[in-house]
């Protein structure tokens, strides 16, 4: 079958290297896509925004699979308009609908289904404009450091975390009644603040029946030892060490049922990927946030462990049969280093010229922001390369990362050179 990806960064090249490896899969497209991308399969430039623009290309191209990596368009509704297109009817669109999609596009409403569903997850409590000097006085109950949310989307940017009250006080005024971050603050919600250790679990889901995915852990922050400013991600290991069966079998019982069984009792249409953010307390899971797509960086440590034939699982998972389908995983560990542009995730160059990716042999070079231009591969992102490679350990694994990641060279690369130390 034709198969067209949208997104443009390592995630969603990771996503076209597991495709095209399919004997199901006859043509991939990726759009926009990178210069990574470009080698797999065929860069389509489209806005993946535009559903009118998908759609055209979707028909002229005889495409019948979608798979959507950024969630953007899905909180927009990209499933609904496609289920509801009688055209597209025969395409299978991962991703969920709209209403699967406030989970992620809507912190108040992510709340409000883990409270229905009596999901473990921080106290809380949202607020609007007119429930500003209510929202005061609710900080004011709370020990800090105190955690404000911008109820939308802000491009992993409208969490902050003070320790001061009355630096909170002002800030919970800039995000409802300033407009801090447009639309996203004009709910906020206030949270309980939880002291543990973070990592992530993903799910598979038709709305029914759930596989779930290797757990990974990524690195935020731009600095050694997790300083500094934070950013789309700097790497990531899959699986983490601290996820016990133990603890997984609470995930999976207090989180990962509870969430599917939710979903299903308020029939929200879900064909696709949870990504459910967790922190560890005390050796419990509380949920931190839901996205309702994969990862990125942890995309790129997660797939390549997945043996199976992903083509295969998404069609079971647009038929809601996932329950045919057995999850083969690489007993193997995985990690990933990402390469950035110096200056990242502040003002960075582009344009630099990336050499040395073609002789890296023995890891995976899933590109991010690349392109090609005048014959040459170039920087066009922050986030430019991640390097992925197997190990029989986390250690093992980034260790030959890091040997790896020495043969690549632009001006200005960065990476982070201490990841896994935390952990050992
Ligand atoms: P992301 O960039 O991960 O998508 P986001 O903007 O959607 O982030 P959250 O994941 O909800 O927002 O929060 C960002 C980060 O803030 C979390 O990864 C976590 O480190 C921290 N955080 C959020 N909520 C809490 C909490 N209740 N207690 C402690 N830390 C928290």
């Amino acid at each position: 079958m034709n198969i067209l990806v949208l997104g443009s960064g390592g995630r969603e090249h990771t996503f076209a290297y597991k495709l095209a490896n399919s004997k199901k899969c006859d043509q991939l497209y990726v759009a926009p896509g990178n210069a990574g991308t470009s080698r797999l399969a065929e860069n389509l430039s489209l806005n993946p925004k535009n559903f009118e623009e998908v759609k055209q290309t979707v028909l002229q191209k005889d495409i019948q699979m979608v798979v959507v990596g950024p969630e953007d368009p899905l909180v927009e509704g990209i499933y609904d308009f496609f289920r509801d297109d009688k055209e597209l009817q025969n395409v299978k669109l991962i991703g969920p609908s709209k209403r699967g999609a406030l989970l992620e596009g809507s912190k108040e409403r992510a709340k409000e289904f883990m409270a229905m569903h009596n999901i473990p997850t921080a106290a809380y409590e949202s607020f609007k404009a007119e429930s500003l000097e209510a929202g005061k006085k609710f900080l004011e109950t709370l020990k800090p450091p105190y955690v404000l949310k911008a109820d939308g989307l802000a491009a992993g940017k409208g969490v902050l975390i003070l320790n001061d009250l009355a630096e909170a006080k002002q800030e919970l005024e800039n995000m409802l009644s300033n407009q801090k971050f447009g639309a996203a603050s004009e709910t906020v919600v206030i949270e309980e603040f939880l002291d543990g250790i973070e990592l992530s679990v993903f799910v598979l889901t038709d709305g029914k029946n759930y596989l779930t995915l290797p757990t990974a852990k990524d690195y935020k922050r731009i600095g050694e030892g997790d300083t500094g400013l934070n950013t789309g991600g700097m790497g990531a290991i899959s699986p983490v060490p601290f996820a016990d069966q133990e603890f997984m079998q609470k995930v999976e019982e207090r989180i990962i049922k509870p969430t599917v069984n939710g979903l299903q009792k308020e029939e929200i249409d879900y064909k696709g990927f949870i990504f459910i953010g967790l922190i560890k307390v005390d050796g419990d899971p509380y949920v931190i946030e839901y996205n309702v797509r994969m990862g990125d960086p942890e995309t790129e440590v997660v797939l390549p462990r997945l043996k199976n034939d992903l083509v295969e699982v998404f069609e079971k998972l647009a038929e809601q049969k996932l329950d045919e389908i057995k999850l083969e995983i690489d007993e193997r560990a995985a990690a990933t280093i990402m390469a950035v542009s110096g200056g990242y995730p502040e003002a960075y160059e582009k344009g630099k010229e990336i050499t040395g990716y073609n002789t890296i042999e023995d890891s995976m070079v899933f590109h991010a922001g690349t392109k090609e231009e005048n014959g040459k591969v170039v920087t066009s992102g922050g986030r430019v390369i991640a390097i992925t490679s197997f190990g029989k350990d986390f250690n093992e694994a980034l260790k030959k990362s890091y040997q790896n990641i020495e043969k690549l060279h632009f001006d200005k690369m960065y990476y982070r050179k201490d990841l896994g130390k935390d952990l050992n």
